[in-house]
């Protein structure tokens, strides 16, 4: 299956995925997690990111285009792939439609996380992630076996920089002004679902799994 997961920052893309990748083995690219690597590694690409990141803005169409590309490459993926959090603008669907037409494949589902704007403050302010796997938990909602520490690795949880309620007012500016229009143009293909994803995380999976099956 080759799919795409689009919604609002702290809307449970990032919690789903790794079940959705277990159930149909499929990879997961999720570009923030890729551009939070670069960033701290300090590559050129995360010297080039970092601003817009910072500031809840989106990082250039090439940018990220180019990392999908580069990511798709990787044999995990020839099964299938998940998306997360791209595309995010039109342009960036319409580049995804052409490389994927060059291999003659297309996206079959885009999964459209929909949550009201005002659950996500709380979503997003008591998250932790642990980095290297961009596994996320939330002090309330998902709180990891020890506090602050990951349950697979042990290994220290950190919160997002870009997590605070005043990024959040831009990430969520640009979610509207620009990924919506990416939601309509998936619809127009006729290849959109909308998910219930305001449901606790398990009832969540459960819709996924409706929707996939
Ligand atoms: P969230 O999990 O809150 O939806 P992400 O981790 O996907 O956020 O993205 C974090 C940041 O990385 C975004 O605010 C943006 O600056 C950048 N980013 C991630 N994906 C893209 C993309 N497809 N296009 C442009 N910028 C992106
Ligand atoms: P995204 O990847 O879309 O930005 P995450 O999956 O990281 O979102 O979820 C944001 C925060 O909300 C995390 O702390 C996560 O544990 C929590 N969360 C995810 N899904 C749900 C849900 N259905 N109900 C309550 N909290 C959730
Ligand atoms: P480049 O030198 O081309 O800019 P990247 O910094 O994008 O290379 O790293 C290549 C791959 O390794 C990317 O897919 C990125 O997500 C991943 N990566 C690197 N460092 C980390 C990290 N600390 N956490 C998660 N992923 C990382």
């Amino acid at each position: 299956k080759r799919l795409v997961l689009i919604g609002p920052p702290g809307s449970g893309k990032g919690t789903q995925s790794p079940i959705i990748k277990d159930d149909y083995c499929l990879c997961h690219l999720a570009t923030g997690d890729m551009l939070r690597g670069a960033v701290a590694a300090k590559t050129p690409l995360g010297i080039k990111a970092k601003e817009a990141m910072d500031k809840g803005e989106l990082v250039s169409d090439d940018l990220v285009v180019g990392i999908i590309d580069e990511a798709m490459k990787k044999p995990s993926c020839e099964k299938g792939f998940i998306l997360d959090g791209f595309p995010r603008t039109v342009v960036q669907a319409e580049k995804l439609d052409e490389m994927l037409g060059k291999q003659g494949t297309k996206i079959d589902k885009v999964l459209n996380f929909a949550v009201d704007d005002s659950i996500l403050e709380e979503r997003i302010t008591g998250r932790w992630i642990h980095p290297s796997s961009g596994r996320s938990y939330h002090t309330k909602f998902a709180p990891p076996k020890v506090p602050g520490v990951d349950d697979v690795t042990g290994d220290p949880l950190i919160q997002r920089k870009d997590d605070t309620p005043e990024v959040l007012k831009s990430r969520l500016d640009a979610f509207h002004k620009q990924t919506e229009p990416v939601i309509d143009y998936y619809a127009k293909k006729g290849v959109l679902a909308n998910l219930p994803a305001e449901k606790p995380p398990k009832e969540v999976t459960t819709e996924v799994q409706k929707v996939l099956s």
